[in-house]
């Protein structure tokens, strides 16, 4: 056990040691221990929400004009730009991703940040069409205590992504990391604080998901979920909400076609594929992990993959050149390797990759090289289930319908590819691939103001966009009745 200092967690705006157990987040490049913390207790969880239902009544936030609240998000955006490096070296050592992919995240929470508060400020509600002696209105009011839970593949931008549209909307949020990435969301936090979000508003209680998660999932006070995390765990969230009635969001799983059809322009699609379930070492929802190409082209293009997935530069993520760093726990890393040993014992052959890298600098961390599998079916369990590593299945397809119906042969719909120079066919294959977001000729692009979500077992909802601040809001109709008589029905004149 480390000696290092145990951080203070916040408790309905008090930074102070949890009441949970010792947690320890490690550097998954090299195992060290690099942050402690007591997690949050059952007891902590308690006084997080009341303390948060009080802020949300007492402190004024929600009864803020929108850009008043506006001006405080501004603040927010600017103090993580100020702060980027400091972040993203952080977030580095709590998740292992490259420094240059933590540095783009810390840049999308500010952006996302930003683009809530011009949200927050400019956005509109409804007169509609009156039907009768009255002026009606569509008006939104925010729900009160809403929570944010969150994965380890991404965080402050998992974070941003909720917490800047809940404080938007007037929210009070508690916000529950994963297990292995406390650090992020309590740097967010800070932040808001400093940039003037009244305490308590925020509270950060990270702890075991099916404890401290399933608490304030199942709190009467907690009005909405927003989650990204596994399939499982979203659908144990989606029985809980039924019993509270209570609207959820869920981010889930994916397992994303990427398809090449034979006029695409190769480079760029080589490119795509690699990054498309690469980057990230593959730990990432959207990674385009059954890549499906023309049977006439399938032997060059996989050839090439291949080749480029040899040559991804993977290990230490201090780097500025790394491409890919460790996966996220030694764990993790098991999992992976059954699920390849499982493809192989399914028939599938191993095209490239399938070992731990060896040599200096991979002793200790959790790394895995670029895998390629061939020769299996879309049916084969390697290609159905999400693996969330760095693993493509690569199946050769004949024509256009086998295509369509493999791509969407799939529990999960939550991203797809399309690689094609000739615009209708992308067109009509982009229109029929069942999935929230469809790729033409690039991939793994985000931008928070385009609505992102699954389909089926990978979510329900939306984040993102202007109108991802109506999630945290109850919309209400108001009748403003402008007769001079009274309503004739009571004859009481
Ligand atoms: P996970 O479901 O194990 O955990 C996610 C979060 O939920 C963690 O904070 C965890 O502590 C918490 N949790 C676990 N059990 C809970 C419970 N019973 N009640 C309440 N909270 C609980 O997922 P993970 O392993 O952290 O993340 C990987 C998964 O996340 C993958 O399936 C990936 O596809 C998915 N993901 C989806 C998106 C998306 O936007 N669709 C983005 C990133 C990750």
């Amino acid at each position: 056990m480390s000696n290092l200092e145990l951080l203070p967690i916040n408790v309905a705006g008090q930074w102070r040691l949890g009441g949970g157990d010792v947690y320890e987040s490690l550097y998954p490049a090299t195992g060290e221990v690099i942050a402690r913390l007591r997690a949050a207790s059952l007891a902590d969880v308690e006084e997080a929400i009341a303390g948060a239902d009080k802020a949300f009544r007492t402190s004024g936030w929600a009864q803020k004009l929108p850009h008043e609240r506006a001006a405080v998000l501004y603040r927010v955006a600017q103090l993580i730009r100020a702060n980027a490096e400091e972040l993203a070296q952080k977030q580095r050592l709590d998740n292992g991703k490259p420094i240059s992919e933590t540095r783009a995240l810390v840049a999308s929470a500010a952006g996302t940040f930003q683009f809530f508060a011009a949200a927050c400020e400019t956005l509109e509600e409804a007169i509609t069409p009156s039907r009768g002696p009255y002026v009606t209105l569509s008006v939104h009011e925010p729900m009160g205590v809403v929570a944010a839970i969150t994965p380890w593949n991404s965080p402050i931008a998992s974070e941003a992504q909720k917490l800047a549209p809940a404080l938007a909307a007037g929210c009070a949020v508690v916000v529950k990391p994963a297990e292995v990435t406390p650090l992020m969301a309590l740097e967010l936090a800070r932040l808001c604080e400093e940039a003037g979000v009244p305490k308590g508003i925020i509270s950060v209680l990270p702890g075991k998901g099916s404890v401290i998660g399933d608490a304030i999932t199942k709190h009467p006070l907690v009005k909405r979920v927003s989650f990204t995390g596994g399939t499982t765990t979203g659908k144990h969230i989606a029985h809980i909400a039924a019993d509270k009635m209570m609207p959820v969001s869920l981010e889930l799983g994916g397992k994303s076609p990427t398809m090449v059809l034979e006029d695409a322009d190769l480079d760029h699609a080589v490119n795509g594929v690699l990054y498309g379930i690469f980057s990230s070492s593959g730990e990432s929802c959207i990674a385009g992990s059954r890549l499906f190409v023309a049977r006439s082209i399938y032997d060059e293009f996989v050839t090439r993959v291949a080749e480029g997935a040899k040559n991804l530069r993977v290990g230490d993520p201090a780097s500025e050149s790394t491409q890919m760093g460790p996966l996220i726990t030694a764990r993790h890393r098991e999992g992976i390797e059954r699920y390849v040993d499982l493809g192989v014992s399914e028939g599938g052959r191993i095209r490239t990759g399938g070992v731990r890298p060896q040599g200096e600098g991979y002793d200790k961390g959790y790394f895995y090289t670029p895998t390629i599998l061939e020769g299996l079916t879309n049916e084969a369990r390697i290609t159905q289930e999400e693996i969330f590593g760095p693993v493509l299945v690569a199946m050769p397809f004949d024509t256009e319908e086998e295509l369509i119906a493999k791509a969407n042969d799939s529990i999960y719909a939550l991203a797809a590819g399309v690689w094609s120079r000739d615009f209708k066919r992308a067109w009509k294959l982009g229109r029929a691939v069942q999935a929230g977001t469809v790729w033409v000729n690039t991939y793994k692009q985000f931008s928070v103001s385009t609505p992102f979500g699954g389909w089926r077992d990978s979510g329900l909802g939306r984040e993102k966009g202007r109108e991802g601040i109506f999630q945290y809001m109850e919309q209400k109709s108001m009748y403003w009745g402008t007769n001079e008589q009274p309503i004739p029905w009571a004859n009481a004149l």
